[in-house]
């Protein structure tokens, strides 16, 4: 499954991007890209011939895996018939697409507007709820991420909001139950629903309900550590927002599409919200797409009067063709159900049996493909392996643990002090054991700085 190696075309990969490429979220001269030479399933390999079980999905979206043969050839026979057509019309692909997104998505979330991703999508379903209630302010979480523009990086809670934080985008953030390190001191997670709820339900109260538009609210926060949220949170939220009329959006960028053995993590907690942003999955980030899925209610706000808000590649033809070759693949293969069943019979026993036996190791928590280790250097204090937002030397203990991982043949996600464990929602069980078992040795690495050792 690998090329030659060719260490000379991967220097000159290598050198153009170093010259040329500016890269998200980095300090140019501080970082060394890798130069990946393909892909395939699991799988990606370098110049060298070195290969990698990717267990992060690209940024969690190639569900799929690489270069699923039908999304490919979905890809290639748009491309031979219709590679692009302008958002005004009626184009097959992409009223196919939204056809099969509607059709799965909770309730009366009917009518898709797309975008080219996840932050656009944001963007968008904060104009809708903010059109549709006539209010301006915007609720949203700590622990999150939205994206990187405007109004989604306001909402954003992870500190690469700090550096462009203006203030001025009408955001209120919120803190959402986390039992681990729990804002309200609760001891279980009964408690943890409760006073969450009612932190929110003061929160708005002393916002003003009659200026708030939107909570916007990830299912299962993914970025932030993939904290699945109690019983009956995501419930009363919903019951918070039919209350004081506020839009409920959920974000389903990194959460939908199987990630969490459902189609989306609303399943998981029978909840609707009003808007849902998607992205990632969709379409295993084989073209950039995007979109929110909008509720009767909000639809019918733009029923006789304009949305004021579009994109010129909204549901661009390459890209929904391919969301909808992914959607029939995800049916066809059963994704849904086996990433279910990967939760259940390995993911979850294979990482709380690694939790036993690694002191660096003070939570798993997750579910289906959808995974998180909470990495500690004191599992008595909870003090994490890394202090929050660390770079440079303070962060050494986790990029050892990442550079154990590589050399282990295992590309892991690493954010702040957790690990996530969101390889392609078509794993094998084989090698998603392979991977577990590279993720032993290296959590081997991190418990050398625990107390324990
Ligand atoms: N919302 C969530 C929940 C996400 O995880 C992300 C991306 N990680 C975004 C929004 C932004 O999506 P994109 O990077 O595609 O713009």
């Amino acid at each position: 499954m690998t090329a030659q190696p060719n260490p000379r075309a991967g220097a000159a990969v290598k050198a153009a991007d170093r010259a040329h490429v500016f890269h998200s979220w980095s300090a140019q001269e501080l970082i060394d890209p890798l130069a990946v030479a393909g892909a395939e399933g699991s799988y990606f390999w370098d110049y060298e011939g070195r290969r990698y079980l990717d267990f992060t999905s690209g940024l969690v979206f190639t569900n799929l895996g690489y270069q699923h043969p039908k999304v490919v050839a979905a890809i290639q026979e748009q491309a031979a018939t219709l590679t692009t057509f302008a958002p005004a019309f009626a184009v097959e692909a992409r009223s196919e697409a939204a056809r099969l997104i509607a059709e799965r998505t909770p309730g009366d979330l009917d009518k898709i507007f797309f975008t080219n991703g996840g932050t656009e999508a944001v963007e968008h379903a904060v104009r809708m709820a903010r059109v549709h209630t006539g209010r301006q302010k915007v609720l949203s979480a700590y622990r999150s991420y939205h994206g990187a523009t405007a109004a989604s990086i306001h909402l954003t809670g992870d500190p690469r909001r700090w550096a462009n934080d203006t203030g001025a985008a009408g955001v209120v953030h919120f803190w959402a139950p986390f039992l681990y390190r729990s804002p309200f001191h609760a001891e279980n997670e009964r408690q943890e629903c409760e006073r969450a709820l009612q932190h929110l339900e003061d929160t708005l109260v002393f916002e003003g309900p009659a200026t708030i538009a939107a909570i916007v609210l990830e299912s299962v926060p993914g970025t932030a550590g993939i904290m699945v949220p109690p019983p009956g949170y995501l419930a009363g939220v919903r019951a918070l927002c039919d209350r004081y009329g506020i839009v409920l959006v959920l974000d389903e960028v990194m959460a939908g599409f199987g990630r969490t053995g459902r189609w989306f993590a609303a399943d998981l907690f029978g909840v609707t919200p009003d808007l849902m942003t998607f992205a990632k999955g969709v379409n295993s980030g084989y073209v950039p797409l995007g979109g929110v899925a909008i509720s009767g209610a909000i639809a019918e706000t733009f029923a006789r009067r304009p949305y004021p808000g579009g994109l010129t590649y909204s549901g661009h033809p390459l890209a929904c063709a391919a969301a909808v070759a992914t959607i029939h693949v995800m049916e066809e293969e059963g994704v849904v159900e086996h990433a279910a069943r990967l939760g259940e019979e390995v993911f979850g026993p294979g990482l709380r049996e690694l939790a036993e036996r690694h002191p660096s190791v003070g939570e798993v928590r997750g579910t289906g493909v959808f995974w998180a280790l909470e990495l500690v250097r004191d599992r008595e204090t909870r003090e994490p392996l890394v202090p929050y937002n660390a770079t440079g030397e303070d962060n050494a203990p986790m990029a050892a643990f990442a550079a154990a991982a590589k050399e282990r043949g295992l590309w892991p996600f690493v954010n702040m002090n957790r690990t996530h464990v969101v390889p392609p929602c078509t794993i094998t069980e084989a090698e998603a054991k392979e991977g577990l078992a590279a993720l032993d040795e290296a959590l081997s690495v991190a418990d050398r700085h625990t107390t324990a050792a």
